[in-house]
Formats: structure tokens, C-alpha cells, sequence
């Protein structure tokens, strides 16, 4: 199988070339939180298979949800049909939508993964802006985001190297520090705060959004920072005339510990973008939660020149297998009270890895609810793959971003598996960087 993939599959953020001793496990099933691959070797999913299996893998409910929907009705569009699994899907994620005094979040358009929920988003926020009386063409965005792959995604992320790769085709968007670069001192906050309060200051009235991770920066490295940010964001946006849009594709459905991490800093934003753990990771589905003021622009009116529509949509946007093993998976969210075994399994974390974190090796740990990452010294070059590479011959499985190794488990993770993804990990770490 190694050699059939390496024969014919491209896969994705990969260096092909540097491939030796990193080949991919040829994963056959998987049951829980683990990983099985073809030789029946056990891995623990220690990072959700990409941040996403929130309930772990093969939940009868989830499963039998999709078996059911597929039994039913397999797929139709949602181009001028609709079907009850996306309407009830709608609805329950309405309910769930974080809440502040004001003006809430009321519609959901749907998409297929992150990236493109972000990329509807970006064309909302410009469209909003137009049909509004003035044209923005400005995004802000905050150094070392992440918000996917597409060209509008990579244009509001912050990595440099994408953006070398691509420049002549993104968006026009100006970059601001993040209140979670630790690079830029004790005073990250305060310098971040300022910066956006400049920026904003000098171009605002051409600026249609500022597009955030909330609270916590996940694929830079775990970047976590205040809620203040948030609510000073929230300010400017409404004194600019802006939008303030939430990527919550890894922070929403419990992940940092409450629903969304928007509330933690109890601010609402005007677009909210959420994927991954949607269906606890069984079927591609994302969405844009959307404020009425914002979907009310995209209403054509009498003596309109032009109609409003937004001009997106895919083929398989709101798949009903997805939104059914969506509903499933917001059933036992509620059910399982997961969100406060989210909590629960964040503080066990914090107290297990503490000792790590007084490793000489150790850089920082820094963690919200159950989104940590854990920053090593570099020795050589791929430090904190090495470190993964290590957990690996324990049978955890972990991916790095750079230097920092990434715990992202599955909410409901038992207790027995937390000490041996701790285990491996502070193994892996004496290992490599002790
Ligand atoms: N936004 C954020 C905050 C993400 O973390 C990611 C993926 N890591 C994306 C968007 C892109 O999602 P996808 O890979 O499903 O396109």
C-alpha cells in the first residue's frame, strides 16, 4: 500500500520529497479514539484526525444517523430544493449560536469544508459592502492566522510562504500584529490593540471586515490571548462601519471548552465560519452563521438595477448525509453534557502536563480547554516532528506545527487514554529534547 500511494497520490502540506522515514500510516479503521492501521497497529488519535473527530470514531448514534439519512435520501440540492435534515440542521445551530446583547446571528448558509466557509464569508463581507453604498475592498487580518487553503482564505491568513507562492492572485488585505505573537514581548496585548486601533483609524472606511480566529490562534502554533481583544475588535468594526467575522472552524463545538469560543469574551461577530467538529468529523460540512442585518443586504428591493443574490454555492452544499450526521452529533453534544467533558478533560490536561511544561526541552505550553500545543527547543531541524515521530513508536499519534506539538484529542476521552497520550508525549520529549 505504501508503495501504491507513494506511486499515485498527491497529498496535501506535503513534502514529498522529504519523504523517508515519514511515510503515511495506512490507516484501516478506527474505533474510539484510536486508529488502526493495516497491519493492526493501534495508534491513539491524539489529534482528532485533524482537529475534528470531537466524539471519537465509529458513534453508534452518528453512525446510525448517516445509515438512516442514507436509506432516505442520499443527496439532492440545495440549489432550489431544500430537505428537512438542512432545515432542522439550521434551526438547532441557530439555538446554539453564541448570544450577546446584540444583534444575534439568525441564518446559515451552508459549504463544504473550512476553507470554503471562509471563502463565502470574505465574498459575503464584500458583497455586504457594495450593496450597502460603498465598496470595501479591504480585509483585515492578523499575522500567522490560518483560515484554509483557498485563494481568499490564504489572501486573510498570515504565512508569509503561502503568500510568496500566490501573491498576484489574493485579496487586498492589511496585516496586523496578534495579541498571541509572544514575539512581540511582554506587552503583545497592548502592541496588537494598538496596531488594529491605527489601522482601522487610517483606513477603516475601506476596510468591509477584520476576519479573526477567536481567542486562540490554532494552526500558528496554539497562539492563545485575551478576550478584550475581541470586544476592543468588536468596537472598532462598529465605529468603522467594518464586519467582524469569527473563523471558529477549529474553535466551535466545545473544543476550547465552551461551545464557541466567541463566548468566552461574550462578543457576537457578524459572520461566524465553523467546520471540522460540525458533524464530529464523519462528513464534510461547514457553514456561515450569518446576522440578519447582513443577509437583509441580500435582499433584492423594488427599483434594484441588479438582483442581490449572492453568487455562491457547491453541488454538494448542505449534503443531507452531512446534516444528519450533524444533528447526531449536536444530539449527543447535548445529551453528554460534552461540552463540560471538554472542560473536565482540558483541566486533567493542564495538571497532567504540568511536569512538562518544567522540562529544560519545553518552550511553553500554552492551552485552551482542549486545544494545546506544546512548544519544544529546536535540536536540529524538524524538532517537533521528531517529537511526534517519538510518541508515534508509543502508539500516540500527533502532528506538529514547526516546533510546538499539538494535543488535540477527542472531547470524551477517557481517562485511562489521557495518561498515556501524556505518557508518550513527556517519553517523546525527554527523547528528543531531554
Ligand atoms: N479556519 C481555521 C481556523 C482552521 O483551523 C482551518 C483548518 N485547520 C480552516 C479554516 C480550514 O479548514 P479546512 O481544512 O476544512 O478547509
Amino acid at each position: 500500500w505504501t508503495a501504491r500511494d507513494a506511486s499515485t497520490v498527491w497529498h496535501p502540506f506535503t513534502q514529498h520529497a522529504n519523504w523517508t522515514e515519514d511515510r503515511p500510516v495506512v490507516v484501516d479503521r478506527a474505533e474510539g479514539p484510536w486508529l488502526i492501521d493495516v497491519d493492526g497497529r493501534r495508534y491513539l488519535d491524539g489529534v482528532s484526525s485533524l482537529w475534528t473527530t470531537t466524539l471519537g470514531h465509529g458513534h453508534p448514534d452518528i453512525n446510525a444517523a448517516i445509515t438512516a439519512q442514507l436509506a432516505k435520501l442520499d443527496h439532492s440540492t440545495f440549489l432550489g430544493t431544500t430537505h428537512t435534515p438542512g432545515i432542522e440542521l439550521s434551526e438547532a445551530l441557530i439555538d446554539l449560536a453564541p448570544k450577546s446583547d446584540g444583534p444575534p446571528l439568525t441564518k446559515v448558509f451552508y459549504a463544504g469544508d473550512g476553507s470554503s466557509a471562509v471563502e463565502a464569508a470574505l465574498k459575503i463581507a464584500y458583497q455586504y459592502s457594495t450593496q450597502t453604498g460603498r465598496s470595501r475592498p479591504k480585509f483585515v487580518r492578523l499575522d500567522h492566522a490560518y483560515h484554509g487553503d483557498t485563494l481568499g482564505a490564504v489572501a486573510v491568513g498570515g504565512h508569509d510562504l503561502f503568500h510568496q507562492a500566490y501573491k498576484p492572485l489574493l485579496l487586498d488585505t492589511i496585516g496586523v500584529s496578534s495579541p498571541g505573537d509572544r514575539a512581540l514581548g511582554a506587552d503583545r496585548y497592548a502592541v496588537a490593540l494598538a496596531d488594529l486601533r491605527a489601522v482601522m483609524e487610517a483606513s477603516g472606511d475601506q476596510v468591509c471586515a477584520i476576519i479573526v480566529e477567536p481567542m486562540i490562534q490554532g494552526a500558528a502554533g496554539m497562539l492563545d490571548y485575551d478576550a478584550d481583544y475581541l470586544r476592543t475588535a468588536r468596537e472598532l468594526a462598529d465605529a468603522h462601519g467594518a464586519l467582524l467575522i469569527f473563523d471558529e472552524v477549529a474553535t466551535g463545538f466545545g473544543r476550547t471548552g465552551k461551545m464557541w469560543a466567541a463566548e468566552h469574551a461574550g462578543v457576537v461577530p457578524d459572520l461566524l465560519t465553523c467546520g471540522k467538529g460540525i458533524t464530529g468529523g464523519y462528513l464534510p460540512l461547514s457553514a456561515v452563521l450569518a446576522a440578519e442585518h447582513v443577509y437583509e443586504a441580500f435582499l433584492t428591493r423594488p427599483g434594484d438595477t441588479a438582483p442581490r443574490t449572492f453568487f455562491h454555492g457547491h453541488t454538494y452544499t448542505a449534503n443531507p448525509l452531512c446534516c444528519a450526521a450533524a444533528l447526531a452529533n449536536l444530539r449527543v453534544m447535548g445529551e453528554q453534557d460534552v461540552v463540560g467533558q471538554a472542560v473536565r478533560l482540558g483541566e486533567r490536561l493542564t495538571k497532567l502536563l504540568e511536569p512538562v511544561g518544567a522540562k529544560d526541552g519545553v518552550v511553553e505550553i500554552r492551552q485552551l480547554g482542549t486545544m494545546i500545543g506544546v512548544e519544544v527547543a529546536p535540536v536540529g531541524e524538524r524538532t517537533g516532528f521528531a517529537v511526534c515521530q517519538a510518541a508515534r513508536e508509543r502508539g500516540v499519534w500527533l502532528r506538529p506545527l514547526g516546533d510546538t506539538v499539538v494535543l488535540m484529542p477527542p472531547l470524551t476521552l477517557g481517562d485511562d487514554e489521557t495518561d498515556l497520550l501524556v505518557n508518550a508525549l513527556t517519553e517523546a520529549v525527554d527523547e528528543v529534547v531531554g
